[in-house]
């Protein structure tokens, strides 16, 4: 199992309330060129949480920081005249998510850090401060 240092959480970039799933995603991903969804989870709007990418395989999410990280999106993001960025997080997203995070803090490394991938690009991804937010995961 390759090391996993940290967890990067994106949105789909979609707009609020749009339901979208792994197999959407993996057509868009393979249009750009990859061989598959970039991310390893994604979490639906429900709170539903979809498989990706294998873990065991760096994911195609965040530039040059793949090879030590698993990639989390949630569904949604944008506003939904698509406008601007927005956090669409619903209650059903924002626990899913954090029950992901600590499960994997505890599969596989208890001094995971958790990002968004503005911290490592000039982009809105994930329209939030998880940064922040979860610091004290
Ligand atoms: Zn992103």
């Amino acid at each position: 199992m390759r090391k996993i240092n940290k967890i990067v959480i994106h949105c789909t970039a979609t707009p609020e309330g749009r339901p979208h799933d792994v197999a959407d995603i993996t057509r868009w991903h393979k249009a750009r060129g990859f061989n598959t969804i970039g991310y390893h989870f994604l979490i639906h709007i429900d709170g539903t949480i979809e498989r990706g990418r294998s873990i065991k395989k760096p994911g195609a999410h965040t530039r040059n920081e793949n090879q030590d990280s698993i990639g989390i999106a949630y569904v949604g993001g944008m506003t939904k005249d698509m406008s601007k960025a927005k956090d669409t997080r619903t209650t059903a997203q924002k626990d899913s998510l954090i029950k992901l995070m600590i499960e994997l803090i505890y599969k596989y490394n208890a001094d995971m850090q958790i990002f968004g991938h503005k911290d490592f690009a000039n982009k809105a991804c994930p329209s939030f401060n998880a940064k922040l937010e979860y610091a004290n995961l």
